[in-house]
């Protein structure tokens, strides 16, 4: 079964927000005093969420990405990972961390089930790292990255938010750790989801990140793979690893965007800038999965064209990145 929306695309990845709770505070994701938390009840269990992805996927979807908030901080996921891998015709399930927790998880993660995890990580500088995440320590975040080589995971894809006047001066150091590692290390445009004042002056385009990193390193272009995401990606020729640029503002991926979204409240939505989405909770009441698969099937068909942030960034709201999970 294929589920393609009104404007042809073929829609088969679900990113699932487990919590909205995190042990970091990111600059560009949360304010400082965070955000306000939802109440347990307020949260998806993890049997609607099972229920949700089962749907999703007798639907067409044959991606899960487990995201939050920071998915390790909620207790049980491992047992829910492990049922989510077992529902029949997932192809992948992959999970995005902030590492802090990851060199304890690796291994169960692993075993669990999860095939990929992606790794964010904005700084290779202890103090810019815990400035930039208000609190992280970078040494566990890298002993993360080296327990998810030993339980056996394929080589990390690591994420860096690019801010200008904070991290920009790293970013041959980023490139850098595709040379002798075979980790994929994607830029990705800081995007004004908080609005913050002089966030203007932190965005910095795609197209100058891959110039100021063409400078010192010749890229060679790469051809993408099927479920690859909106990466363009690049290697530094005899490189190890490669190097991914993702640009949401700049050159946003819509004409080829594949994926919805649920939530840590467990609302349904067709794009991350949606202004607003469906609260699968009352359908999931209901104890017949009718409703919930017209809502899926629904939410597929109206997924806008594109978001417009762009060109106008008044049109969207804030966009609160930890509870619909990035
Ligand atoms: N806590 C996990 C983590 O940080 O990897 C998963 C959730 S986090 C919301 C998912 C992704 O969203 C992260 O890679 C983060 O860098 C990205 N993100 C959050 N706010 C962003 C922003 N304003 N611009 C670009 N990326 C952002
Ligand atoms: Fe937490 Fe991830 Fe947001 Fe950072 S980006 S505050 S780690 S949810």
């Amino acid at each position: 079964m294929k589920l393609i929306d009104s404007y042809g695309r073929r829609i088969n990845y679900l990113r699932l927000s487990v919590t909205d709770r995190c042990n970091l505070r990111c600059s560009y994701c949360m304010p400082a005093e965070g955000v306000p938390k939802l109440g347990h009840g307020d949260m998806l269990s993890y049997e609607d969420m099972y229920r949700v992805a089962s749907e999703a996927v007798s639907l067409g979807i044959e991606k899960i990405r487990v995201t939050g908030g920071e998915p390790l901080v909620r207790k049980g996921l491992l047992r829910f990972l492990g049922r989510l891998a077992a529902i029949p015709g997932l192809k992948e399930l992959v999970l995005t961390t902030n590492g802090m927790l990851l060199s304890e998880l690796a291994r169960p993660l692993r075993q669990a089930g999860v095939q990929r995890l992606n790794i964010s990580l904005d700084s290779l500088r202890p103090e810019t790292f815990t400035r930039i995440t208000r609190g992280g320590d970078l040494a566990k975040v890298l002993d993360g990255i080296a327990a998810a080589e030993d339980a056996g995971f394929p080589p990390v894809k690591i994420n860096m938010v690019v801010m200008r006047g904070v991290n920009d001066d790293e970013l041959l150091d980023f490139a850098a750790l595709t040379l002798h590692k075979p980790y994929t290390v994607r830029f990705i445009e800081y995007m004004p989801t908080l609005k913050e004042e002089g966030w203007n002056s932190q965005c910095m385009a795609g197209g100058e990140i891959l110039e100021l990193i063409g400078r010192h390193y010749p890229l060679l272009p790469m051809v993408g793979a099927e479920m690859a995401g909106p990466a363009r990606n690049f290697k530094i020729s005899g490189a190890a690893g490669a190097i991914g640029i993702i640009t949401p503002i700049s050159g946003h991926f819509c004409d080829s965007c594949n994926r919805i979204r649920v939530t840590a409240a467990g609302v349904l939505r067709g794009c991350l800038f949606a202004d607003s989405g469906v609260d699968l909770k009352p359908l999931l009441l209901n104890a017949d999965n009718g409703l919930l698969r017209e809502t899926l099937q629904g939410i597929v068909t109206g997924k806008p064209g594109r978001h417009h942030l762009a060109e106008d960034e008044t049109r969207h709201g804030t966009v609160a990145m930890s509870r619909i999970g990035g």
